[in-house]
């Protein structure tokens, strides 16, 4: 097992911290590392997705996962897959599509680990539908504080708290997930422009469940009468019957390519006001104002980003937040306001991404609640975005909405409570299952979770 000291940060580049990193080879060397933990306590990782601190531990131990990434199973007929928690979605792509399955949910992108998939119960375009990633697995094998191995089933208490448990009830080594079967590896994609925010929430409403996946992008800088207007993007897997002939004769072939990397110094302002707000125009424009059954692959529909090694130094030295925020069905003025505060404060994002969710997901800290979500980027430089930001945590606290934990970088622990209403049992199942705080991270003890 290698070992090393590091620096470590979430994909938002934030708040970097120090580690003592351990690559575990196998499940014996996970424990023995949780066994021999030091007074900082220990955390397991993936790929460093999750944007703010969920993965860091400063002046502990962090469990790199990413070495433990063996596909032991796949039955066909079941349609499902037994794997280490560190196999990406990525790798489980390639290994799946040619067999005609797909992951049962995917995030915007397609490199993290099942354990991070799980540790923050990722959703994706298709929540209405499908839930969560967590609703999709079967059982997993959790290290605990004790250094044992627990089997861990769906409708226990340890599993609810552990879906969206950001790594504090222990380590994911192993999990047996459920997959979709796809007849292509093709997506068959409607796009629809939308004016402004009124606009859009309207059509998003009207078009139903009649697509597995949707969601908008808003330009966030438009002003006035264009205040949220955006482009809304609904897909499906696409039918081999529906596909030209060229396209029939491989129709699961997955090939994501990939551009040049982000360089690793970008000038602070590149990606300012004024070039967010000609972007926004550009892409606004560019889109149709309706089109269907455009065919794109995979990798354009669902991961535009990971087409970009290093996307994440964009946003310069001082790296960025994302914030994302769900509110409830009946509460849109909430959302129509912070919209607007954002617009009028020129906030310079140039991804800001809406979606519905569908039912609560059964994690205790998990994020989906059924309401409207919005997600967006903003640099950490912007003068008084702490201040800004607070203010926007109070109106969604308010109005019943939460904020995601795992993309968090900056929220106080005071509106915690009121979001996750969960959270008494979550801490109580914790100093039950490890009184000694065997597992830590910058971000639960922020937060003091
Ligand atoms: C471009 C981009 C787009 C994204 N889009 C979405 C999206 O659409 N929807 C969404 O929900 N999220 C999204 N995310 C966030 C991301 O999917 C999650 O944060 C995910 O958890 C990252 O997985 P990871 O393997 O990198 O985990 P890490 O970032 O390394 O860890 C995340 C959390 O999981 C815990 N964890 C990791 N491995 C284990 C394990 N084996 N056992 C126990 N706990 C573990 C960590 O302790 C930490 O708390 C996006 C991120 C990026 C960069």
């Amino acid at each position: 097992m290698s070992v090393d000291t590091v620096s470590l940060t979430g994909w938002g580049r934030t708040a970097p911290t120090t580690a003592l990193r351990f690559r575990p080879r196998s499940y014996e060397e996970a424990a023995a590392v949780v066994r021999g933990r030091g007074p900082r306590g220990v955390l397991a990782r993936g790929l460093g997705r999750a944007h703010g601190d969920a993965a860091q531990n400063a002046g502990g131990s962090v469990l790199d996962m990413t070495a433990l990434n063996r596909v032991h199973t796949i039955d066909t007929r079941t349609g499902t897959v037994v794997c280490d928690a560190g196999v990406s979605l990525h790798r489980l792509m390639e290994v799946l599509l040619p067999l005609g399955r797909f992951v049962p949910v995917t995030p915007s992108t397609r490199h993290i680990t099942v354990g991070g998939a799980i540790g923050s119960d990722v959703q994706g375009r298709d929540h209405r539908l499908s839930g969560s990633f967590s609703r999709h697995v079967g059982s997993l094998e959790l290290l605990t504080a004790d250094g044992e191995v627990r089997t861990v089933l769906p409708g226990t208490a340890l599993f609810d708290a552990t879906a969206g448990g950001l790594g504090l009830t222990g380590v994911v080594l192993a999990a047996t997930l459920r997959f979709q079967p796809v007849t292509s590896s093709l997506m068959s994609v409607d796009t629809e422009r939308a004016t402004d925010l009124d606009d859009l929430l309207a059509r998003f409403t009207a078009g139903g469940d009649r697509h597995r996946y949707a969601s908008a992008w808003l330009d966030l800088l438009a002003r006035g009468g264009a205040t949220g207007r955006g482009i809304i993007t609904r897909g499906e897997h696409a039918p081999l019957h529906t596909l030209p002939a060229r396209a029939r004769r491989t129709p699961l072939a997955f090939r994501p390519g990939q551009l040049p990397a982000a360089p690793a110094l970008v000038p602070a302002g590149l990606l300012g006001r004024t070039s967010a707000a000609l972007y926004n125009e550009l892409r606004f424009r560019a889109a149709p104002r309706s089109r269907t059954g455009e065919l794109q692959r995979i990798p354009t529909f669902f991961h535009a980003l990971d087409g970009v090694p290093h996307w994440n130094r964009l946003h310069g030295r001082g790296g960025f937040v994302r914030y994302q925020f769900v509110v409830p069905y009946g509460q849109e003025e909430t959302l129509h306001r912070v919209v607007r505060r954002l617009s009028t404060r020129r906030c310079p994002s140039f991804l800001a991404v809406l979606k519905r969710f569908g039912r609560a997901d059964p994690g205790w800290l998990s994020f989906p609640a059924p309401g409207w979500s919005l997600a967006l980027d903003l640099p950490v430089g912007l003068p008084g975005l702490g201040r800004f930001l607070d203010g926007l945590d109070e109106e969604v606290a308010a109005a019943g909405g939460r904020v995601c934990l795992a993309k968090d970088a900056r929220m106080r622990p005071g509106v915690l409570a009121a979001m996750y209403p969960r959270l008494p049992e979550f801490r109580a199942l914790r100093a039950e299952l490890d009184p000694g705080g065997a597992f830590r991270s910058d971000l639960s003890r922020r937060l003091s979770l």
